[in-house]
């Protein structure tokens, strides 16, 4: 048993050749921030969409909901191959979750098209809610965004492995109360390198400012994502020098956040079987 963070994509804003907007896949199942494609990348790098238990949206910008249709429909047409498939539980920000469903559906058009329709059970969330899932206990914070935003922290119940995402936010501390101690924090770097001017593009992070938060939050681990291509290298560099343990992920990389350790007990009874 493990816990997994799979990088479905990267980018900001708008998908790049091969990368596609920031999306995040949790043991398979559970889905954060739908970017443009995916139930098509959830394909493409060995996961099946019918796997999915929950999207989880961090706000209802559009690179973070654009495949939100495309998930829906992926289910319902798949339906008839898992009847007894628990239905899809979409979690985001309660000023904006039900808009966006609806929405959603109104660009698949179900009203003429009543086949296509897939209800989800949807949970909205006000910052600083704590969810409890099958799997995982989930604590929330407000991001400081042009929308509401929410950064998760997910703690697997099975490993105690624990994640925690920022969602698009200028740098706030009371992220790095929420991810304090965690594994692994995947924060925003939408300037790259470059100093965030609050005044200019409020709700929005620097790699220095992720890298401060990851620090002030004793993570073991830091993800730069949510950041253009042209940027990455610098934006490395310099989250690297307040915080050396960050990392750039590659669309379609798998993490291994916290295995179970093994006791010799369980592993002989593993090897003899
Ligand atoms: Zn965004
Ligand atoms: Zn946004």
């Amino acid at each position: 048993m493990k816990t997994t963070i799979t990088f479905l994509g990267t980018a900001s804003v708008v998908p790049e050749a091969g990368n596609d907007t920031a999306s995040f896949l949790l043991n398979g199942t559970h889905l954060i921030d739908a970017g443009w494609y995916s139930a098509l990348n959830m394909l493409r790098y060995g996961f099946n969409p019918m796997d999915l238990d929950c999207v989880f949206l961090t706000h209802c910008h559009h690179d973070h909901y654009l495949g939100l249709a495309g998930i829906l429909f992926y289910l319902r047409m798949r339906q008839s191959e898992r009847p007894d498939r628990p239905p899809l539980h979409v979690i985001g920000p309660e000023a904006d979750i039900h808009r966006t469903l609806d929405r959603a559906h109104a660009y698949l058009q179900t009203d003429r098209f009543p086949d296509v329709g897939l209800d989800p059970v949807v949970t909205r969330v006000r910052p600083g809610d704590s969810l409890e899932r099958e799997h995982f206990e989930v604590a929330t914070v407000a991001g400081v965004h042009s929308v509401q935003a929410i950064a998760y922290r997910f703690t697997d119940k099975a490993t105690r492995a624990s994640i925690a995402i920022s969602g698009d936010t200028a740098r706030n501390p009371a992220i790095a109360d929420l991810a304090h101690g965690c594994d692994l924090l995947i924060h925003e770097a939408s300037s790259g390198a470059i100093p965030m001017d609050l005044a200019v593009h409020s709700g929005h992070s620097s790699a220095m400012d992720a890298a401060r938060v990851a620090a002030l939050a004793s993570v073991k681990r830091l993800a730069l994502v949510h950041c253009a291509e042209p940027l990455r290298p610098d934006a490395l560099a310099a989250a690297q020098a307040i915080f050396a343990n960050t990392f750039l992920p590659e669309p379609g990389e798998t993490v291994e956040v916290a295995p179970v350790r093994t006791l010799p007990g369980d592993r002989q009874k593993l090897t003899s079987n």
